[in-house]
């Protein structure tokens, strides 16, 4: 496969390996698999699943780039109705993607409004061939977060080639900042001295970027870099509400240097507050992150920092559960690109 292709293949939402239409099996019936019925007991639920997966095989796509389709559906049941919705990605440019997830969401919202998407939306069915074990991007993480009554949501993945269906809790693929591990200085995988650098960046940085819409909570990252250099981005957003995260600033800052693997990015947020890192900035540093893998070096430290003295450090590979990165489509093509983009001695 092209690199290009796998990249692109990369930012799909991916329950999925490959979702490709026409093979599926018409006789077979849907059912869920073992560990799957545990989370579904009403039979009425179970029907709707069921028909949501036969109709998200029609539902309609443009991955003009990937090639992948991502087929999603559900069932909103309003005023004694049972109405499909369904869901499909879309792709262009450089590439980017309206993913499969976020598409169904709005169409939900679109044609019943926010507070019955908040209410009625139970499920997130897609139809795939196969049924792998990543979760949503990030950005879908938090659209979806924000958007539904997300401790309750079901992901539902129905599997074309045996008709099996396989359900888990949306909630499974979040991580909260509170559940991040406490951490001290001593005990990190950097310098007490590599910390305080890290900290006045960042606490500096967040003095910047741009909140002309954020309100609050604005934050600022830094990172350290195995070469010893340090990058520092504040948020930024903008009239079309295409926000700019830290992370990954500092990370395409690092890029540009081509200087590729990070030891640390440490995240700031208010004085005596800890900062909310969005799972869409989560999906920018474990991608970095799996380049320090293919390269056989630890994973980055994901550090946060209330201003007070207190810290909590993690990886990105644990507070994005069942992520996906470029490396896991395409590990010799990450591999070949980093070892031909060495940085400028
Ligand atoms: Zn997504």
């Amino acid at each position: 496969m092209p690199r290009l292709l796998a990249a692109a293949a990369a930012i799909l939402s991916a329950l999925l390996a490959v979702s490709l239409a026409g093979q599926s099996s018409p006789n077979a019936a849907w059912h869920l698999t073992p560990q799957s019925e545990a989370l579904v007991h009403d039979p009425a639920l179970r029907a709707q699943i069921f028909r949501s997966l036969t109709a998200a095989e029609n539902a309609g796509t443009d991955p003009s780039i990937s090639h992948f389709k991502v087929r999603a559906a559900t069932v909103i049941v309003k005023d004694g109705n049972e109405d499909v919705v369904l869901g499909g990605n879309t792709e262009y440019a450089v590439p980017e993607a309206i993913h499969g997830e976020t598409s169904l969401i709005n169409h939900v919202t679109a044609l019943y409004g926010a507070e019955t998407t908040r209410r009625a939306l139970r499920f997130v069915a897609f139809f795939s061939q196969r049924c792998g074990a990543s979760g949503s991007c990030g950005d879908c993480r938090d659209y979806q977060k924000a958007a539904t009554d997300y401790n309750h949501l079901l992901v539902v993945c129905g599997q074309s080639s045996d008709h099996s269906v396989r359900v888990t809790r949306f909630r499974d693929q979040l991580v909260d900042e509170d559940k991040f591990p406490s951490a001290s200085p001593d005990t990190l995988s950097i310098t007490p001295a590599e910390l305080t650098r890290l900290l006045l960046a960042a606490q500096d940085a967040r003095m910047g970027g741009v909140t002309l819409f954020t309100f609050s909570n604005q934050v600022a990252a830094a990172a350290l870099s195995c070469s010893g250099k340090i990058y520092r981005a504040a948020g930024a957003d903008d009239a079309a509400f295409h926000y700019r995260y830290p992370i990954g600033g500092v990370l395409q800052q690092a890029a540009t240097e081509r200087d590729y693997f990070l030891r640390a990015i440490l995240v700031v947020g208010e004085k005596g507050h800890w900062p909310v890192v969005h799972y869409r900035d989560r999906q920018y540093g474990y991608e970095s992150s799996s380049f320090n893998r293919e390269a056989g070096k630890p994973p980055i430290a994901l550090i946060i920092s209330d201003g007070l003295g207190n810290y909590r450090a993690t990886t990105f590979e644990a507070a994005l559960p069942n992520a996906f990165s470029t490396a896991d489509f395409m590990p010799q093509a990450v591999r070949d690109f980093l070892r031909t983009h060495q940085p400028a001695q």
